[in-house]
């Protein structure tokens, strides 16, 4: 046989049977798994091992080209069709776990087993109340979005707990207005806020500082969730405000800014003025969203200010 002869030319028996045997078994198997992509870059390895005029070399031709086809026209991302409704902590969460197979895994974590671990961790780093009462209060965050999803009759999942990063609601948000989007993505911080509010009554009655450290890490967390960018439960309301609303909303969070002195407000009127330049503006104004937003906004600015709590980005 001739060097570099990819066919016994006598009987036709393809040199690299067991090979291409192999990436047709993987490139299957990807196909299978909706990896078109890949599948497409696997049998591309099959054709320098198949002489060029052979049928089967004809043949990976054209599934090369059909799965370039199917890739072009499958959605790049199908996952981004679940609105991932972020805990206060998450924003890191979803850049550290970008890897897909990360993410599936912690997708099929069960609630309660993600809840114990999630606890188990504030637990050792600020004490066994500040850890259940922390937790609790992400949970009744995440239990907003869940509600108001319910409520509206759209299927959402349990909150699932990421340890040390946060928590989200995974739904169904196909075909869902941007305005009803973000009245969602509001009701978790406004739940927060009723969190908060109840561990400063809590406070004001048993003077606990448990329970004003409870009150300002909530309402500050809430508060950083609200900056209008990515993922964050701010960045979908913002989805829903015309230019002029975002001005509105910038010119509240300035004022809370200078009333509070927090400046928290300054990092969120920070993420309002990136988002007029961004060129996602609704095609219809949503000033009932803008009114919840500052709304929001001013009820957990509130909580900080009136909760005397030094560490948690107030002093
Ligand atoms: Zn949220």
């Amino acid at each position: 046989m001739p060097l570099g002869a990819l066919a016994c030319e006598k009987c036709q028996a393809l040199l690299y049977s067991e090979e291409l045997a192999r990436i047709s078994t993987r490139a299957n198997s990807l196909e299978e798994q909706d990896n078109l992509t890949q599948a497409r870059e696997e049998w591309l390895k099959a054709l320098p091992l198949l002489p060029p005029t052979s049928t089967q070399a004809e043949w990976i031709r054209g599934k090369v080209y059909k799965l370039e086809l199917a890739a072009k026209h499958a959605p790049a991302h199908p996952k981004n069709e679940w609105a991932k409704k972020l805990g206060p902590l998450a924003p890191v969460a979803i850049l550290l776990a970008k890897s897909k197979v990360l993410l599936t895994a912690l997708f099929k974590l069960k609630f309660l087993l993600s809840l114990g671990a999630f606890m188990a961790l504030y637990w050792s780093l600020y004490g066994a109340a500040f850890g259940v009462g922390f937790v609790l209060l992400i949970f009744v965050h995440e239990m907003g979005h869940y509600i108001d999803i319910r409520r509206r009759g759209l299927p959402a999942d349990m909150p699932v707990f990421l340890p040390g990063l946060g928590a989200y609601v995974r739904w169904q948000a196909l075909g869902v207005t941007r305005t009803t989007r973000a009245a969602v993505s509001l009701a978790g911080p406004l739940a927060g806020f009723l969190g908060a509010a109840v561990c400063a009554v809590m406070w004001y009655k048993t003077g606990s500082g448990v329970w004003a450290a409870l009150a300002s890490a909530t309402a500050w967390l809430n508060i950083l969730n609200l900056i209008p960018i990515w993922v964050l439960d701010g960045g979908q309301a913002a989805n829903a405000l015309s230019k002029t609303e975002r001005f509105v909303l910038l010119a509240s969070c300035l004022a809370l800014w200078a009333i509070t002195g927090n400046g928290l407000f300054f990092l969120v009127a920070g993420g309002v003025t990136y988002r007029l330049f961004t060129r996602d503006l609704p095609p219809m104004p949503s000033p009932k969203i803008a009114v919840y937003y500052v709304f929001v906004l001013a009820a957990l600015g509130s909580v900080l200010y009136l909760i005397p709590t030094q560490g948690f980005g107030q002093q």
